[in-house]
């Protein structure tokens, strides 16, 4: 058997964390290396899928629950605008293979890099 994911660890109550948004299939976690002043991860509590690919193929109404929570994030904790990021692949910045959706809110001009 796979060990749990660091997420699901901090679901558990194993390894702290602060827990923005709870429902009944999807939780966020305040990132613990933010990048911008709201910086959330919106977990979906299955570790089924890795990442937003297969999520996106084998449940695409969990997906629409990540992008509901991230919405209500950016609403109760930055302006209610932002960024919503899905790294894919270790060679694309992932680290931790229990898919999650990065909120980016109330980023500074300055950062917004890239496009
Ligand atoms: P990724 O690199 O896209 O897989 O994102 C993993 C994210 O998890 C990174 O932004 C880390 O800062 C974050 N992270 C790792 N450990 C923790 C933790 N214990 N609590 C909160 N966030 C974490």
């Amino acid at each position: 058997m796979t060990e749990p994911s660091i997420f699901t660890r901090i679901l558990n109550g194993e390894i702290p964390g602060e827990i923005l948004a709870d429902t009944d299939r999807v939780f966020a976690v305040r990132d613990i290396d933010p990048q911008a002043p709201l910086h959330a991860l919106v977990i979906p509590k299955t570790e089924q899928y890795r990442d937003v690919t297969e999520l996106a193929e084998g449940d695409p109404g969990l997906l629409a629950e990540m992008v509901a929570m991230a919405k209500r994030l950016a609403t109760e904790h930055a302006n209610g605008e932002y960024r919503l990021i899905f790294n894919n692949g270790a060679s694309a910045g992932q680290s931790v293979f229990h898919v999650h959706a990065h909120v980016l809110g109330d980023i500074e001009e300055s950062k917004l890099v890239g496009f």
